[in-house]
């Protein structure tokens, strides 16, 4: 079984990521789709009037701000717009794809995390009405069903609270507890980078292998958005994802590239 998260950064290109799986798929290969879509929600909020907040932790990691209505605009994007046309693109390739949230049958599972802690201008606040939260636990009854089935899961945030609330989860986290619970042989994280980068934003700069062992340690070459993944990687081998690969998804064959060794092996 193999995890696939592509995410919803600029430049990404669906089409190649959705051809690559198609060939796979129809070899016999078991696979999941993951997603994300944070570029077209910020392009979508600003449209409607509610542009996106992001806030950084005293730690340094940056999220979205998810009030009510943030939630709804990116339930818009993430399960109408981005899943669907995910769905169609395969469809179209002749997979039978299925997308769902993680709200559906409640494949992804968390605590809601009402507040945050947020530092704005040097100093620490907390803000409230988040709709926000980490994945814990992952039912997969559903997942078998669609894979016995012959289906193929298109999954996207966001999660269920314990309460059936709707709450905005990291995409990279999510698909990493996903590869837990399904004792996947490999999860991809693929992007608009080739990897991580050790002097982000120099390409060259592709730090190959990372020794499973030791990719926490890898955070402090990670900015913004980036450390999640690197954080999903850590909880991926930690929880017996043999290999974790960052991988570009802007051109190519994407999934068969990292799967072949090129971008970030963490193993
Ligand atoms: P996606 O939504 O595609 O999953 P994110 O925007 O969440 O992607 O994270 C990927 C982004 O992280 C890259 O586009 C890049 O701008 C940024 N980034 C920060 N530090 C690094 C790094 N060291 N190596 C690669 N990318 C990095």
């Amino acid at each position: 079984m193999i995890v696939v998260k592509v995410g919803g950064s600029a430049g990404i290109d669906y089409d190649a990521v959705c051809a690559d799986i198609a060939v796979r798929w129809k070899t016999g290969e078991r696979l999941i789709l993951v997603h994300g879509g944070s570029g077209e929600t910020n392009r979508v909020a600003e449209a409607l009037g509610h542009p996106p907040k992001f806030v950084t932790s005293p730690s340094g990691y940056t999220s979205r701000f998810t009030d009510r209505q943030t939630l709804e605009i990116f339930e818009m994007v993430y399960c109408g717009k981005m899943n669907k046309g995910i769905v169609e693109r395969l469809q179209r390739l002749g997979v039978n794809a299925v997308g769902l949230s993680g709200l559906d049958g409640r494949i992804f599972e968390g605590r809601h995390k009402d507040s945050v802690r947020a530092v704005e201008n040097g100093k620490v606040k907390v803000l409230r009405g988040d709709h926000t939260g980490t994945v814990e636990r992952v039912n997969t009854h559903l997942i078998d069903l669609l894979l016995a089935g012959g289906y193929l899961p298109v999954l996207t945030p966001p999660a269920s609270s314990y309460d059936g609330v709707a709450i905005n989860v990291d995409g990279d986290r999510a698909a990493a507890a996903l590869a837990v619970a399904l004792k996947a042989d490999a999860l991809l994280l693929l992007s608009n980078v080739p990897g991580l980068l050790r002097a982000y934003p120099d390409e060259s700069s592709l730090i190959r292998e990372i020794p499973a062992a030791d990719v926490e340690t890898y955070l402090e070459f990670a900015q913004d958005r980036m450390k999640k993944k690197v954080l999903g990687a850590a909880e991926a081998v930690q929880g017996g994802v043999k290999r974790v690969i960052f991988g570009d998804a802007r051109n190519g064959q994407p999934v068969s590239a990292a799967l072949g060794g090129q971008g970030t092996v963490v193993s």
